[in-house]
Order: C-alpha cells, then structure tokens, then sequence
C-alpha cells in the first residue's frame, strides 16, 4: 500500500454525450446501482460533502485482529452514518474462500465494490502497459460475482502512468471496458499511521491506541482542508470529495471516531455513488507522470500552483517526522 516517488500536465473531460456513447448500456446500468436514493440532493448543504472510499480490503491484518472482527467494525462504522462507501477490491489480498465473505458482507450492505487491480502494481517505468491491464483484466473475475460491482477503477498508489504512451493506453482501456477512474480527492496517508501503530503494538502489546486515532483525526482533517482549499482555488467552486482510507487495523478501530471528527469540523458524509457523479470525475489531466489527488493533477496541469504542490502528494516522508517528534 505504500505510495512511491515522482511528478507534472493540461486537463481534458470528456462531455457527458461522449460518456454515455463510451459506456456499454448494460454497464452502465448497473455502474451506479447503489443510487436510486441518493442520502442528500445535489447542492443543498452549504456543509461541504464527502464520501468514504476505503482500499484494499484483506484477509491479513497480522496478530491485532483478525479479519472478520475488522470487517465488521468497519461497516458497523459507516452504516451508523447511514451511508455507503465504495470498497476498491485488490484480488491478490482477498482471492480465496474467506475473502469471498469478506467482500460478500459488503455488498449485502449495499456499498460499490470497485477495482484496485489484482496485484497492486506501480504503474511506473517497473511496469509496462501490457502487465498493468492484463493485472486489472484479472481483478474483474475477482468483483464477478457481486452485484454491486461497479465501472470504478482506482489505480494502485494513484499512480496513472510515467509515460503519455501508457497512460492514455490505459485510460482507453478502461473505457473501452466501461469504467471510469475511481479517483480520490482527498489524499492521505493513513496507512503509514496504521503501520506504526501496528509495529508500535508489535513491541508494546499494552499500548494505547489513543496518540494514533488522535493523529490520524488530525492528519486526515488538515489534508482534507488542503485539497478541498485547493479545489476552491483550481476550479472555482466546491465538489463532492472522495476521502481515501485503507483496511487495516488502525481504522478498525477508530473508524467512529475519524467519522465524527469530520462532522465535528462541518463536514457532511454521503455516499460515494453521489460524489462519483460529480462531472469533475471524468477529467483526464494531461501530467506525467500521471495520477496523485485529481485535485492535485488538476492543479498541476494548470501550472499555477507550483508552490502548494509537493511530489508525490502524499507519502509517508512527510508524517515520519511528525510522528518521531510526537513518539508514535
Ligand atoms: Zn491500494
């Protein structure tokens, strides 16, 4: 899950007419199934909205707890907001029995059961266009059977391409196979924090969890506040955001709590199916290498705001500091 180096780009959407004719009709039918009921209309909360999307679900989550009491914290967690989430599915951490039932509670409970690739590939120079779509061919058979699953793909460490070659072969593809990107908005690093606590656990055992959840509500918060001031200032108004998370112990546990931490700073939770409808989505920016927050690529493109524009966006660098200093 860890992210990796990189850079740069011109922004491109395509009209909602030229969309509709790239999608297969039986696709697209079914891409935004989980949203006949939207939880809020469009545009009535002066509050500004996200969505959870949650990567990488798996069966191994080492000796803090096993998988099922994860899952069923995690989704206790959402539902209590009343809202659904979107579940980017890696096939290499799920592709046996178990994970068949980890990902079957999540589409009984009605959340999009999106594609994350099968195995995790780095869509850089290490990885050619050939292996990278056959690695999500193959994640396809993976969300076959659920019917949620929808034309969401997310790329693995929101990595799109270190070439114009690939990264328009790519995008082709995925259109090609119904889907649109699955991007994310609001990026962090909430990996790398689970990750410490795990290793803090794995030398303390009686540890508190407490000095995480608080750095990870902060951590998650400031990096909500940059790319959604950075959205207002890019595109002139405000849109649906999308938050990134991950499976893993920490946010097993303290889910509830970053969820009310979020409203308690004014933000509203809605589904992911309502945020993925913002028309901003099917933007393709031109940077290379290709990919990060599409917040982030869109202010690249434009190359008005290289000073507020680090590489990559987000990465454990910038937390390792903060987190030595605080003794986490
Ligand atoms: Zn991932």
């Amino acid at each position: 899950m860890k992210r990796r180096r990189f850079l740069s780009y011109a922004m491109k959407s395509a009209s909602a007419a030229v969309w509709s004719q790239l999608v297969p009709s039986a696709l697209r039918a079914t891409l935004f199934s989980q949203t006949a009921v939207p939880k809020t209309s469009p545009n009535n909360s002066a509050r500004p909205q996200l969505a959870l999307t949650l990567d990488d679900p798996t069966l191994k989550l080492g000796s803090v707890l096993r998988w099922q009491e994860a899952n069923s914290r995690i989704l206790k967690a959402i539902s209590e907001k009343n809202v659904r989430a979107a579940l980017f599915v890696c096939g290499m951490r799920v592709d046996e029995p178990d994970g068949a039932k980890l990902l079957s509670e999540w589409d009984q409970a009605g959340h999009l059961i999106c594609n994350h690739s099968y195995s995790h590939k780095f869509y850089g120079e290490q990885t050619s266009y050939a292996d990278f779509a056959a690695d999500f061919l193959r994640n396809e058979k993976v969300n076959a059977p659920y019917r949620n699953r929808t034309g969401l793909f997310r790329y693995p460490f929101l990595k799109e391409g270190d070439t114009a070659d690939k990264r328009d072969r790519f995008r082709a593809l995925l259109k090609e196979r119904g889907y649109r990107v699955g991007h994310v908005t609001l990026d962090a690093s909430d990996w790398y924090v689970s990750q410490r606590f795990v290793n803090r656990l794995g030398n303390q055992p009686q540890a508190s969890i407490a000095g995480y959840r608080d750095y990870l509500a902060a951590h998650l918060l400031d990096r909500a506040t940059f790319y959604r001031q950075l959205t207002l200032d890019v595109l002139g108004h405000d849109i649906r955001h999308t938050l990134l998370m991950h499976f893993n112990p920490l946010n097993a546990f303290v889910l509830p709590d970053i969820m009310n931490a979020f409203e308690a700073a004014g933000w509203q939770w809605i589904d992911a199916s309502l945020a993925f409808e913002e028309p901003i989505f099917r933007s393709e920016p031109k940077t290379l290498p290709a990919g990060e927050s599409l917040i982030w690529a869109l202010a690249k493109e434009t190359g008005r705001f290289e000073g507020r524009l680090r590489y990559p966006g987000e990465d454990d660098v910038y937390e390792k500091p903060k987190m030595d200093i605080l003794g986490l």
